[in-house]
Order: C-alpha cells, then sequence, then structure tokens
C-alpha cells in the first residue's frame, strides 16, 4: 500500500493540471492513468484547442479569465510556451452573439463589434454576413504541449504519475481516507480526485454519485490556407450546427462542427470518420473559409463528455471528489478549475 495526500485518476487535461496545482502547494500527489503517456482515446490529445474569453454563460467567462495568468504561469514554471493570443471571432446568430456581449458586459471584458466588411478586410481568409464580435485576449492553447508541461512540472515538483495503471476500483475507509486499487498495487490518499472524462461514471461505479455526462465521439480536420501569411483568429461562427475553429502550427487550420458525433461508450467506439460529417465540414469550408483549400489534410475523432447544459460537473461526495462533463470546452478551464479541485481537495 503506498500514501499519498491526494490521489488523482486520469491524466487528462484537468488530472495534469491537478497534479501540478497540488504539487506546487507542496501536497504529495499520485496520478493514476489507465492509458499510455500523451494518449489519443480521451478528450484531451491533438495539437490544439482554442481559448477564449468569448461565451454565452458569463460564469465561463469569469473561469477563462481566471485561467490566463494560470497558463502563464504554467509557462514561467515549465519553460515552455503554450498560449498564443490571436484573438477570438464569433459571428452569426444575432441571439447568440447578443448572449456573448451580455455575458463579456457582466464580467467588464472589452470587445469590438465590426461590420462584416471591416472583419473581411482584417481576416481576408474568412467570409461573414453580420456583425462580428472581436474579443482580443482569445487565441490558441498548443494541447500536446500544455499536458507535456503540466506533467513536467509537477514531476519537478515531485508529484508521481504512473501510466497504464487503470484503477479499478475505489473504496473510503472509515478515518483514513479512501484507497485507489489498480492490478499493480494498492494507493491510499485522503481525498481521491476522479477525473476521468468520459469514463467518470465507470471509474465510480457507485462509490459516489455519477455525472450526468453524455458521451459523443466528435472529429475535427484541418485545412491548408491557400497563401501564406494570412491572419487565422480562433472562431465560433453560430448557426445549426456551431461551427469553430483556429490555426494549427504546422497543420494548417482547424474546422469542426460542435457537438454533431454520435453518442458512444468509450470503449466501444470505432474512432473512424464519418464521411458525411466530413462532407458538411468541406462544404462550410468552400462556403465560408475562401482562404483555405478545401481538402482536409487531417482528421480526427475525439471524445466530448457532455453535462446539462454544458455547465461542468463539479462535485465532493466525502473522500471523493468528481471533476467531469467539461461538455468539449473544458481544456482552456483547467487551470481554473485545477484551481478549484485543489481546494475542495485540501478542505479538511
Ligand atoms: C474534438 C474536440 C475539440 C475540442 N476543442 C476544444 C477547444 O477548442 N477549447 C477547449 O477549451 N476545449 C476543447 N475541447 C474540450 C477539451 O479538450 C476537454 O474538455 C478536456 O480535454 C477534457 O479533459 P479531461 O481531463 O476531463 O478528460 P480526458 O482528457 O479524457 O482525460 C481523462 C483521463 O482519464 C483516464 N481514465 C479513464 N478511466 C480511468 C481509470 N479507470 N483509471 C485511470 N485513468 C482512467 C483516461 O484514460 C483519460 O486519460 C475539445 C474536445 C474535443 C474532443
Amino acid at each position: 500500500m503506498r500514501r499519498c495526500d491526494v490521489i488523482v485518476v486520469g491524466a487528462g487535461v484537468v488530472g495534469t493540471a491537478l497534479a501540478w496545482e497540488l504539487s506546487r502547494r507542496g501536497r504529495h500527489v499520485v496520478t493514476l492513468e489507465r492509458f499510455e503517456y500523451l494518449h489519443t482515446r480521451g478528450s484531451s490529445h491533438g495539437a490544439t484547442r482554442g481559448f477564449r474569453l468569448a461565451d454565452r454563460d458569463a460564469a465561463l467567462v469569469a473561469s477563462a479569465r481566471r485561467s490566463l495568468p494560470l497558463w502563464r504561469e504554467l509557462e514561467d514554471d515549465s519553460g515552455v510556451q503554450v498560449l498564443t493570443q490571436t484573438g477570438s471571432v464569433d459571428h452569426g446568430d444575432g441571439d447568440e452573439l447578443r448572449a456573448v456581449a451580455a455575458a463579456l458586459d457582466t464580467e467588464g471584458v472589452a470587445y469590438d463589434v465590426l461590420t462584416a466588411e471591416a472583419a473581411h478586410e482584417r481576416w481576408p481568409g474568412m467570409r461573414f454576413a453580420g456583425p462580428v464580435l472581436y474579443q482580443p485576449d482569445g487565441g490558441r492553447l498548443l494541447a500536446e504541449e500544455a499536458l507535456k508541461a503540466y506533467t513536467t512540472a509537477a514531476a519537478a515538483h515531485g508529484a508521481e504519475v504512473y501510466y497504464q495503471q487503470p484503477v479499478l476500483s475505489i473504496e473510503e475507509v472509515e478515518g483514513e481516507g479512501v484507497v485507489a486499487i489498480t492490478d499493480f498495487d494498492e494507493y491510499i490518499g485522503r481525498v481521491v480526485v476522479v477525473a476521468a472524462g468520459a469514463w467518470a461514471p465507470a471509474v465510480l461505479d457507485e462509490v459516489a454519485p455519477a455525472p450526468p455526462i453524455t458521451v459523443t465521439q466528435e472529429q475535427v480536420f484541418h485545412f491548408l490556407p491557400r497563401t501564406d501569411g494570412m491572419e487565422w483568429p480562433c472562431f465560433a461562427h453560430y448557426g445549426e450546427p456551431i461551427v469553430y475553429g483556429l490555426e494549427t502550427p504546422e497543420e494548417g487550420v482547424k474546422v469542426a462542427e460542435h457537438r454533431t458525433g454520435a453518442v458512444v461508450d468509450p470503449d466501444q467506439r470505432n474512432s473512424e470518420i464519418d464521411p458525411a460529417g466530413e462532407e458538411r465540414v468541406v462544404r462550410y469550408v468552400e462556403q465560408w473559409l475562401p482562404g483555405l483549400e478545401t481538402w482536409a489534410t487531417t482528421a480526427t475523432t475525439c471524445l466530448y463528455a457532455t453535462a446539462p447544459e454544458e455547465r461542468f460537473s463539479i462535485k465532493r461526495h466525502g473522500s471523493i471528489v468528481v471533476a467531469a462533463g467539461f461538455s468539449g470546452h473544458g481544456f482552456k478551464h483547467a487551470p481554473a478549475v485545477a484551481r478549484t479541485l485543489a481546494e475542495l481537495a485540501l478542505t479538511p
């Protein structure tokens, strides 16, 4: 039996951010991860994620704003640049844009509204049909680099992480804390934090209430710019469905539909690209992104674990903290989420 202060289940972005947050506060953390380092079966793999303050939910605007300096702290601690602020651009459905503007106003976050013509002049690779909300703090996170930075910085603060050690069960022990059992060993800590993404209900297995999540297999594509030197912001286009994108260094511009994937069992999914979905994204690029070539150079699948109203599900039940339901937009919030989780985990 190995002892530590906090056991973290899952080394996706939430688990690795938490391991860093706790270890830099001097806590002894052990992370147990089911698959190999930087595996591609969950929600956190791939080169990039969008970073945006713009959101229709003021609580998420505040969370992204709290995360911004914390991403910079990770960069200072690890020596790795993970966040590039290219600005974010929202356009499309007027009600959505008004809701985003209202949430930014609530949080006192500055933004500009441009005409479609002015926006096209600034980002000639994109087409717009109405007002465009520009928020300068948005940009792009290097996702894989962020996972590596969290992992190496946490290790430098004494955190331990074990890969290919699925947690098979969790048991609370009266007066002692909580035990996580794998095929290799048993770990005892004061608290266990389950940051297992799409697998959170399976890991909890009735030891604590399962978060209400729906798991879907989503897909993202990259398209090469027709000319070099064009500026590409992180964008969200509100329509049916929402389409989002951002520039990924070397791979081109990522373009994807938000939440159109099939509901899947995370252990049974096929990871195959849905050709009808790819066709829709290609048609979207032809219509709205004239600065891009119209064939995808990469196509990848990834899991969303979506909670009701896309609200994160973060709760403590006795010695067990559950963090799930990041609903296809959790990456940018990982530093603020980790801070909340650390406080929950360290509350006596
Ligand atoms: C296509 C796509 C695009 C996205 N775009 C954006 C974006 O632009 N901006 C943004 O902010 N967010 C975005 N997101 C969302 C963001 O990536 C996720 O919200 C985030 O990665 C969730 O991280 P996680 O740590 O909760 O889950 P995961 O990364 O899935 O990590 C959970 C980990 O738990 C492990 N695990 C499971 N069971 C066990 C067990 N029994 N024992 C040990 N370990 C276990 C898993 O192997 C996994 O490594 C996107 C997601 C997808 C899929």
